[in-house]
């Protein structure tokens, strides 16, 4: 099926914004085997946005348009839809209905503007939109389906992924995995499964790198769901074994949510210390709601007065060892446990750069120490890139080395219950 996407907004072809939706539109239709044969983009003008419709549903047996949903002058998407379509725009009753309760829920007066939201062009089908309030339009233009989703990227996934592929209907059955890697870089992980990689494999298997994160796409494609799923669930099995801790989660979790569930399972605390870093950790396992459970808080101790002030490192230790040291990191983990009354804690003292380093430490250089109860544990590491990038894979590999401290246990654990005599 050829597909066109089309997207709207003068801040795109003035680029003032880049258009990231056509790319993930076609990521997502690829892997259902639906090939977009073209992005074109339009400005906020309701003429050209209306030729540009027209065009792509003589070309294409598929066209989705995003952005231009909204509520103010320059949202001209339905107009122009209507347009192309030769027919009037009309209220649709339930949406209507959608966007008064959403100002209703959040105790603000609606304006009249808002409700040309609701306005759906006739014989088109209105479609909910959870995240915002902009309703979605599935229509038909002679043969070719049509559908218009919200501009604001949150807006447009939750649409597409919810009301838009389930009715693309592939031919036969599809299967998604989607793991996710930490401590290696993507070629490393490209070369250890470069087999299962192979362009024309079934099921197909695609790699990603985002801020130190791989993630490793897997689609399946057969006759029936069971097969399917099946197929796509070994693939994913033989990958987790090839590459074993690297993987370190799958889909929605992160290295925060994975360590929190870990946390959690064995009813254990977190504290944090940080200094190169700046509250990067905190933010992080603060992201998954209901971490209070298991992450107690966090000191941000930059200056070298605060270490000492805050989290009990003696300023001696820092003025004999700098404040990037083991001795510091050491004693800023166990300091901070101390003061959370905390099972486990992580600290992080390094230099982000681009000024700081020197011959024995250069920039990139990064302590993080992680104190249990049963021991403590200072790794040394060296990051390159800028600053920015420095922080978030420092941020991101001290959780990790928790992350690998409680599955070691864990397996420790697991062992020695299989070792004990059977009642
Ligand atoms: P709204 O109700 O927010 O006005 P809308 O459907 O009218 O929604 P736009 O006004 O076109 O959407 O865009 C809203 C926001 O979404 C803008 O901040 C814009 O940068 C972003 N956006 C729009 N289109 C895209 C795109 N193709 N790729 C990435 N971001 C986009
Ligand atoms: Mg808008």
């Amino acid at each position: 099926m050829q597909t066109i996407i089309i997207s709207i907004g003068d801040e795109l072809i003035g680029g003032a914004s880049v258009d990231t939706n056509s790319a993930y539109l076609s990521a997502r239709l690829a892997e259902r085997g639906i090939v977009a044969v073209r992005h074109v983009t339009v400005g906020d003008d309701a003429n050209r946005i209306t030729q540009a419709i027209i065009g792509a549903a003589a070309e294409a047996e598929l066209v989705i348009i995003t952005g231009g949903l909204g509520p103010t002058l320059d949202d001209l998407t339905r107009r122009a839809l209507a347009d192309a379509m030769g027919v009037e725009l009309i209220e649709d009753a339930h949406s209507a209905k959608r966007i008064k309760a959403f100002f209703d829920r959040i105790g603000r007066t609606m304006k009249p503007s808002n409700l040309t939201q609701a306005m759906i062009p006739a014989g088109a089908e209105a479609m909910d939109n959870d995240c915002g309030t902009a309703p979605g339009i599935a229509a038909r233009l002679g043969r070719v389906d049509v559908f218009a989703l919200p501009g604001p990227p949150n807006e447009m996934t939750e649409m597409f992924e919810r009301q838009v592929a389930p009715r693309l209907g592939v031919a036969g059955a599809l299967a998604r995995r989607v793991l996710h890697a930490f401590g290696t870089g993507e070629s490393d992980i490209g070369e250890r499964i470069a087999d299962l990689m192979a362009r024309d494999a079934n099921p197909k298997v695609g790699t990603t790198a985002k801020g130190g994160i791989i993630s490793i796409r897997i689609v399946a494609t057969g006759q029936t769901p069971a097969d399917t799923d099946a197929a796509a669930e070994n693939t994913a099995n033989e990958i987790r074994h090839r590459l074993g801790e690297l993987i370190f989660g799958q889909d929605e979790q992160t290295l925060a949510s994975v360590v929190g569930d870990a946390l959690k399972d064995c009813g254990m605390t977190l504290a944090t210390a940080e200094s190169c870093t700046g509250g990067m950790i905190g933010q992080m396992m603060t992201e998954t709601p209901g971490a209070s459970e298991y992450f107690l808080g966090g000191i941000v101790a930059y200056a070298n007065s605060a270490k000492t002030a805050t989290l009990n490192v003696p300023a001696e230790v820092i003025e004999s060892h700098g404040a990037v040291s083991e001795q510091v990191a050491d004693t800023m983990a166990r300091g901070v446990r101390e003061k959370f009354g905390a099972d486990f804690a992580l600290s992080v003292t390094g230099i982000a750069g681009p000024d700081g380093g020197s011959d024995d430490k250069p920039v990139g250089l990064v302590y993080i120490a992680l104190s249990g109860p049963s021991s403590s544990k200072v790794h040394r590491h060296i990051f390159s890139g800028a600053r920015d990038i420095i922080r978030r894979r420092a941020a991101l590999t001290t959780i990790n080395h928790l992350r690998l401290a409680l599955t070691e246990s864990e397996g420790r654990a697991s062992k020695n219950k299989s070792h004990q005599p059977s009642s």
